[in-house]
């Protein structure tokens, strides 16, 4: 044995299994060329947020734009930061948002596929496995310092505006031997691992981006961490050994990683492994003050996709919402086929925006409006109601209380071939729809300001006599058109506008008069629905108050 193989043998023992065995057991994929191995890799570090829900449908898409597998990875090597339920949360919430998960953590509980584990913390044996390699190679070693010494030497760079971190010279244990490594161990000493990077600040590193494009940089000379000292792989090794392992063919992350591809590279080349391409997303900002900045889970509430949740944004829109950030070209696909699936959208990855994308409500309304005018009256019902148990109980009991009633109020101008585009979430559907209940209904007196209370009176008595609840729209509005020549109003609107000096309103005015009465309301989708869904009993009724209240 080399002293190179000695210090391996030192320090992990018990590892018996070889690269060659994993590189055996996972296989080169069985895929048609071109087609695309990505993933998210979550840290069940805090909740599903906005950004890793934007990063897993970007892999989705591409995997879906080129045959390829899509899979989760959970990167749980930081045991401190770990919070409860939040594996649960971050893939329970990919599921509700639709994005399929074809391997890896396809439940909370459940792992699919052969390239598993797929969580970080099952993998300490195959992780020590390749750093073993790199022991008996001389391309790592250990690194007895402890924290209190590397800051001391931190602040000296700092002092001396040295670039900082453990390198050249301020590698400390770089040359140590196996001899000195053993007695320290002996002495309980704890130690990390590190890489002996055989870069040079003064060389160059370049690769292209598959979003950014040509990317040069310094090569890393750092020596930094392979596994530390409880024998857990940092990001840097975890990443490289399970991207290879894994076969992913594209890592596709956040771009704060950009900076730490020279170690990536380095890393995939010393250990024999052929880099992925990398494709770094910008993330999305948001405007404060005129200024653009990252959108922060700490200051925005809509970093967190709970809020969407609570607001009631369907899945479906936000995500449709995020496509638009993905790709610029989302929207005119979605105007040329609006109602075909997303997966069939022709992703590419290269034309992604390379500075962030603006986070903007107003157009996840707009969106929002469109993918609810696209659902059947039954689906807005389930959705609503679904939402409404959680956020909004006195909606919900409202809502209940007669399913068929409360589906034909949402079935209001739905069923037809251009719904109306007026609900962009569920938290606006009470105030939308408040009139068609009892218990929301708010009575008004808002009758447009030019016609006399008089003539408004006479209107809602003579229509009170003509009313049929069983009118079609053409008859509603016909008998609307017979109430105007003898209360002195113009049937034809042309007529009207021609010579309004002849007239006290027309047609358009004793249906708005109808409408107040009815819904209290100004606007409205079409008031004959309403009224036919409404039923005599209740139009009869508010008919009557309003003229008592005139
Ligand atoms: N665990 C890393 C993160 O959450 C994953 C980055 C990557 O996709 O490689 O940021």
């Amino acid at each position: 044995m080399n002293n190179f193989e000695r210090m391996a043998e030192l320090l992990l023992p018990n590892i018996d299994k070889t690269p060659e065995y994993y590189e055996s057991i996972y296989p080169a994929r069985d895929l048609p060329d071109g087609a695309r191995v990505v993933r998210i890799a979550p840290s069940p570090t805090g909740y599903l947020h906005l950004g890793t829900l934007f990063m897993a449908l970007v892999n989705r898409i591409t995997a879906d734009s080129t045959g390829g597998i899509f899979y989760t990875r959970i990167e749980d090597t930081d045991k401190k930061r770990e919070i409860d339920g939040g594996i649960d949360d971050i893939i329970n919430g990919l599921i509700r948002f639709g994005i399929n998960i074809d391997e890896g953590f396809v439940t909370p509980t459940e792992q699919k596929g052969n390239y598993g584990p797929y969580k970080q913390s099952e993998r300490a044996e195959i992780y020590q496995t390749y750093v073993k390699k790199l022991l008996m190679e001389g391309l790592a070693y250990p690194c007895f310092c402890t924290a209190e010494e590397l800051s001391i030497v931190r602040e000296n760079q700092e002092k001396n505006k040295i670039r900082t971190g453990y390198h050249g010279e301020y590698a400390k244990h770089r040359n140590i031997t196996v001899e000195e490594a053993e007695g320290l161990i002996k002495e309980g000493k704890p130690y990390v691992i590190r890489l002996k990077s055989p870069g040079s600040e003064e060389n160059r590193i370049f690769f292209d981006d598959g979003i950014k494009g040509k990317v040069e940089m310094p090569e890393n000379d750092e020596d930094f961490v392979l596994l530390k000292s409880d024998g857990i792989p940092t990001y840097h090794f975890a990443h490289a050994v399970d991207d290879h392992l894994m076969r992913t063919t594209h890592v596709i992350r956040g771009d704060e990683w950009i900076s730490s591809v020279p170690k990536h590279i380095q890393l995939f080349k010393l250990l024999g492994f052929k880099p992925p391409k990398y494709c770094h997303v910008a993330p999305i900002m948001k405007l404060e003050n005129g200024a653009k900045r990252k959108i922060s889970k700490r200051k925005d509430p809509e970093a967190a996709v709970h809020y969407f949740a609570e607001q009631g944004f369907d899945s479906k829109s936000v995500i449709e919402y995020l496509m638009t950030i993905a790709s610029s070209e989302f929207e005119d696909f979605r105007r040329a086929n609006p109602t075909e699936d997303r997966q069939k959208f022709k992703f590419n990855i290269k034309k992604m925006s390379v500075s962030g994308a603006l986070f903007d409500e107003n157009k996840l309304l707009d969106v929002s409006k469109n993918v609810v005018s696209t659902f059947t009256p039954d689906e807005v019902v389930e959705k609503l109601t679904l939402w409404a148990k959680e956020y909004e109980p006195d909606f919900y009991s409202v809502l209940t209380l007669n399913p068929d009633y409360t589906r034909s109020v949402f079935a209001i101008d739905r069923e037809c071939p251009k719904p109306r585009k007026d609900i962009a979430k569920w938290n606006e559907a009470k105030n939308y729809a408040a009139y068609m209940f009892d218990e929301y209904y708010v009575p008004s007196n808002d009758f447009p300001e030019h016609l006399n209370t008089s003539d408004i009176k006479a209107f809602l008595c003579a229509y009170r006599e003509v009313y049929s609840e069983t009118d079609t729209k053409e008859e509603w509005f016909a008998r609307i058109k017979e109430l105007c020549a003898p209360l002195g109003f113009a049937a034809d609107t042309k007529e009207y506008k021609a010579n309004r000096e002849a007239y006290k309103g027309s047609a358009g005015d004793l249906s708005s008069v109808l409408r107040v009465a009815i819904t209290g309301r100004k606007n409205t989708p079409d008031l004959c629905s309403i009224m036919q869904v409404l039923g005599k009993d209740k139009c009869v009724a508010r008919i009557n108050a309003a003229i008592d209240n005139i």
